[in-house]
């Protein structure tokens, strides 16, 4: 009998691999060294292996974790400051982001992954500033990262509707240079758990030399590029203005997209548009609580599979989307899908699932490592409380109705165990690796000093929230 780590059993698992979800009965997961070392029936596990930890996991389902593909937590301390806005990044977050700060962004960041994690995202798709305190983060609360350090080259002020952004090339070329460290840092870290990518924030933001200059780098490194595209009427004008082109023909021509191009959001995306991204590899993420939230859209994720590409889901950011949570993603995929294509049997619970675990790690280029319970892949996977109202009752025949259970009714704190490379993370629904009491606290200290920092700005645009404000409605 061998000694090994850990050992889970449960009555009912969905692995993810192959076509489907992977349903499984009576099955144990052998754990070692941070990987699934085995899965079989439970009794022949038992026989085979002695876990230093075991865990009974019969009234749970165990499945691999979720996959959030793309999100700014450092913006989780502006949570709920910009909804019901037509011109969010300058209207909506753009009175609050332009004065926050370092400490801002870091308190947020370990908010809005806190949240993630104890609504079961073991991979954190992270963009943004303050990288290297964000790697440090993910590092300490021992969840995957798949972290793009932001280049932006225009400078950061509130635009009006029509300015074109104002580009500052030491500030471009200073933000490459701390990527290059960043990923020098962290690429592959503990194990291969941290990947670092590069993130422009888009064609807008970033010069054509700048943003050639990060292709050749990402190609030098072995790297993807992590970049929103085409995220709407705001960047499509910003584009004609500049280039007198629309973004994705404009990059299609530099050879910009290949199989390590992610593509986040394609708001603004044409049909046409959306079939080059995909023919040519490269893959997508979709936001659909946020681009709903900003953008009142439905993004083309659907168009996007139809030609062939992969999608994975993400939460982007607490003061669009209001929460990271893939669960909630999950729902909002299926039903907005379904409501946009007037068609009940589009983009099913399945899928939707799929999306958020093995092929959202496809699409983001981690499917060699997680995404799915199979032997030889990192143990990444959670524990999902059958008892719990959201999930019951529970059906087994004559059919199955735990993914509808958990896409269409559950809202992500029926997630009981959040495991990681083999690290119990939350167990019980109580964090291991991280202090929530403290976490609020420092979130609420740097929210109350980025309110009074926004406060004349706030009021000097006077946008809806405002108005709200003045009316009493908030
Ligand atoms: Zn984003």
């Amino acid at each position: 009998m061998k000694t090994i780590d850990m050992i889970i059993k449960t009555r009912h698992m969905y692995t993810l691999e192959g076509e489907g979800v992977g349903y499984k009965e009576n099955q144990a997961v052998a754990v070692d060294r941070g990987k699934i070392l085995a899965i079989g029936h439970r009794d022949v596990i038992k026989k085979e292996y002695t876990g230093e930890k075991t865990i009974d996991a019969s009234d749970k389902v165990v499945m691999p974790g979720l996959i959030d593909g793309h999100m700014h937590t450092s913006l989780a301390t502006l949570r709920g400051l910009a909804q019901d806005v037509g011109n969010w990044m300058m209207h909506g977050v753009g009175p609050f982001q332009t004065s926050a700060t370092d400490e801002t962004r870091i308190a947020g960041a370990k908010l809005g992954m806190a949240e993630a994690i104890l609504n079961g995202t073991t991979t954190i798709g992270e963009d943004g500033d303050c990288t290297d305190e964000i790697c440090k983060i993910i590092e300490r609360f021992g969840a995957r990262g798949n972290v793009s350090a932001r280049i932006r080259e225009a400078k950061n002020k509130v635009y009006q509707p029509g300015e074109l952004y104002e580009y500052d090339e030491n500030k471009g070329e200073k933000a490459l240079q701390e990527a290059l460290t960043v990923h020098k840092k962290w690429h592959n870290k503990d194990n291969g758990r941290i990947r670092i990518l590069f993130g422009p924030q888009g064609a807008d933001f970033v010069s054509e030399k700048l943003l050639l200059e990060v292709k050749k780098q990402a190609k030098d490194k072995k790297t993807k590029i992590h970049m929103h595209l085409s995220q709407g009427s705001r960047e499509t004008k910003q584009m004609e203005m500049r280039y007198g082109s629309r973004t994705i023909p404009w990059l299609a021509k530099k050879d910009y997209f290949d199989e390590n191009f992610i593509g986040i959001h394609l708001t603004d995306a044409l049909d046409e548009e959306v079939k080059v991204v995909a023919e040519r590899n490269a893959s997508m993420v979709l936001c659909s609580g946020s681009i709903g939230i900003i953008d009142g859209i439905v993004p083309p994720a659907k168009r996007f599979q139809d030609y062939g590409g992969s999608v994975a889901l993400g939460t982007d950011q607490a003061p669009g989307n209001n929460c990271h949570n893939i669960v909630n993603e999950m729902k909002l995929t299926a039903l907005f899908n379904k409501i946009k294509y007037e068609d009940p049997e589009m983009l099913p619970c399945w899928q939707a699932l799929r999306m958020a675990t093995i092929e959202g790690a496809k699409a983001i280029g981690i499917d060699d490592v997680t995404g799915s319970l199979e032997v030889g892949k990192q143990a990444d996977m959670i524990l999902v409380d059958l008892k719990h109202p959201s999930l019951a009752p529970l059906y087994v025949s004559p059919m199955r109705n735990f993914i509808p259970n958990l896409v269409y009714s559950a809202q992500g704190s029926e997630v009981d165990t959040v495991i990681v490379d083999g690290r119990v993370l939350v167990e019980n629904r109580e964090p291991k690796t991280f202090n929530l009491e403290e976490i609020f606290e420092e979130a609420q200290a740097q929210a109350d000093l980025a309110a009074e920092a926004a406060e004349d700005k706030f009021w000097e645009i006077n946008g809806v929230n405002a108005v709200y404000m003045k009316e009493d409605k908030l």
